[in-house]
């Protein structure tokens, strides 16, 4: 018998987040018992704790299905009903080499342990190689439930065997258990990437290339919107569009410092000509020299270079996620160049109020200001120059506290020449995520030796503002998707209603209908196919089309539709005429509605 290198542990004196490591790495062993049970000639791999729970890695003769879950659940609740102890022991790397002979990539983890250390860990007949961290006995194991099964390479490296990874989840009681199962429902229920595909707005195609969105003509509606909408309300603020081409000589990108800080995200350099050529990766220089391309004087400044720039950053595949990572983006860029600190606080302040119209419009609210600051010890990641950030940060305080914006600040977050203010969002998977950054630049006007003629007749350097206000197109659209959850309000509808005609002798009064919306260019179909009223109905409620217009015998005879929100309510029959105003006000003031 070996003698436990553990002695008793009182649970409720640990530190909560140990107390659930020891819970969750226990239970990883009660599932690699069951899972032995289950197939006795199960490889296993490793079985730690994670955030919500626990995982285990095997190498299986066969896939495991819903099934197996289910009866390694019940397994394990047998197990934990039975009161196993938990046994540590220290061994020899010979009867560790014999005990897992049959094992490799126990064998494989032994490699990494020095003599002495060896320890395994006994409960019921089940015994692993372990470091230690579990509770007294499984009766001590709390509320958990077998939740995915997963594939994953040993060692997390595509040389080696891919290994089934079955995740459980596990908490202290059964409500935070149950809380967790809701908060993951609702994530996968608002996630965008299959609302996305539902209402056929983007795809992702092998063939075009990883994190290379693919607008389908729903999407590009919805994106064309907003776009006419932040043009709009830029020209109105003095911002001036350009359009710039998305290659260009990699010496621009030398010449701004942008090659030194950021090639690796960068896409390959192509060579035609003698020529280096890139795809760029932010559109401040193709700006800058839109600045350059004449001379300034100071009554111009401010200027207001804006576009929707297309931008292309080489992002790890494994980052990549649906449309809010990806390679190829659209941002809704704008730079500022200020003739001084005035003209600059002024400029953030214009620009911290279209952000806080344009979200409000949106009906946006879970986002926080970050201030972000540098790290003052890495010189290697930041301009060196700490009069230049310190004016920078404390111009960017000052018109946040004036605004009265709430807003928290980060050390090691600001960008590699200025500090900035970031808009953090939390998105459905529970993920705080940048969307938007207005940054000052003291830096780039001087690499790029950025000149203005002053009232005397000299010479200045201006003061560049970076900003966005939408983000990107593709992260933005991610956003509203799970925020609406697919229901877009009826100005961002791609479709903002169907008409239904209740049998085929109305498809021509449902087409006369159509023509009205679609003559104050209102985007309507008419449902023509042979189906069912009441299917047409559901389709188009599955379609999440905020309006439906039944017509039949009596709505043709008063010239009338029967209107029904998404959602359901049925606003009964209304004179074809006055549906079209409700309509077009609900879109024209971009209400949030339906
Ligand atoms: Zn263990
Ligand atoms: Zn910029």
């Amino acid at each position: 018998m070996l003698a436990p290198l553990e002695s008793h542990v009182d649970l409720a004196a640990l530190p909560q987040a140990e107390r659930l490591a020891r819970m969750r790495h226990s239970a990883a062993h009660v599932l690699a018992e069951a899972m032995l049970e289950l197939m006795p000639e199960a490889e296993l791999g490793i079985g730690p704790p994670i955030d919500t729970g626990f995982y285990y890695d095997f190498r299986l003769p066969r896939p495991l299905t819903q099934e197996d879950l289910t009866w390694l659940e019940e397994r394990m609740r047998a197990s934990i009903k039975r009161q196993h102890a938990f046994q540590m022991a220290a061994i020899t790397r010979a009867e560790a080499e014999e005990r897992w002979r049959k094992q490799p990539f126990k064998l494989d983890l032994l490699k990494d342990i020095e003599d002495g250390n060896i320890t395994q860990c006994t409960h019921a007949d089940f015994t692993d190689l372990c470091r230690g961290g579990h509770v007294n006995q499984t009766g001590e194991i709390p509320a958990f439930k077998l939740m995915s099964i997963a594939g994953a390479y040993w060692r997390g490296s595509e040389k080696n065997p891919m290994l089934q990874r079955v995740y459980g989840a596990l908490f202290e009681t059964q409500e935070e258990l149950e809380a967790y199962e809701k908060q993951l429902e609702e994530a996968r229920r608002r996630d965008h990437r299959r609302i996305g595909r539902d209402l056929k707005l983007f795809d992702l195609i092998d063939e075009v290339g990883p994190g290379h969105v693919v607008w389908l003509p729903a999407g590009a509606t919805i994106r064309r919107e907003l776009q006419r909408w932040i043009e709009d309300l830029e020209i109105e603020r003095g911002y001036q569009h350009v359009i710039t081409p998305a290659v260009a000589k990699r010496e621009l990108y030398v010449k701004s410092g942008h090659w030194d800080h950021f090639r690796d995200a960068m896409y390959p350099v192509m060579e035609r000509e003698g020529e280096e050529y890139v795809l760029r990766p932010m559109n401040c220089p193709s700006h800058i020299m839109v600045y350059m391309s004449a001379q300034h004087s100071y009554r111009e400044l401010p200027i207001r270079i804006a576009e929707l720039g297309n931008m292309h950053r080489w992002e790890k595949s494994g980052q990549l996620t649906g449309m809010s990572r990806v390679r190829i983006m659209t941002l809704n860029d704008a730079h500022i160049f200020c003739a001084d600190t005035a003209q600059v606080e002024q400029e953030v302040e214009g620009v911290l109020h279209l952000m806080e119209e344009v979200y409000s419009v949106l009906g946006l609210k879970d986002y926080t200001y970050r201030l972000s600051l540098r790290d003052p010890n890495d010189h290697e990641k930041y301009v060196n120059n700490p009069p230049m950030w310190e004016a920078g940060e404390a111009l960017l305080r000052r018109v946040m506290q004036k605004i009265g914006l709430n807003f928290y600040e980060a050390e090691g977050e600001a960008a590699f020449y200025g500090p900035k203010i970031d808009v953090q969002f939390q998105t459905a998977q529970g993920k705080d995520e940048t969307l938007v950054t207005v940054q000052v630049d003291f830096h780039l006007p001087a690499q790029c030796k950025l000149e203005y003629v002053t009232e005397d007749g000299g010479r200045a350097q201006p003061i560049i503002v970076h900003r966005g206000v939408l983000s990107t197109m593709e992260r933005m659209i991610a956003l509203l998707i799970e925020e609406y959850e697919g229901n877009f309000p009826l100005w961002l509808a791609p479709t903002q209603a169907v008409v239904i005609p209740i049998a085929d002798r109305h498809v021509p009064y449902a087409q006369e209908v159509a023509a009205q919306l679609k003559a104050v260019r209102l985007r309507v179909e008419v449902d023509n196919r042979g189906d069912r009223m009441n299917a047409k109905i559901r389709d188009a409620q599955l379609r999440k089309l905020p309006y439906m217009l039944v017509v039949g015998d009596r709505e043709a005879a008063a010239q009338a539709a029967a209107l029904r929100v998404r959602g359901g309510t049925d606003l009964g029959a209304m004179p074809v005429a006055e549906i079209v105003e409700k309509l077009r006000t609900e879109r024209d003031t971009r209400a949030l509605a339906p």
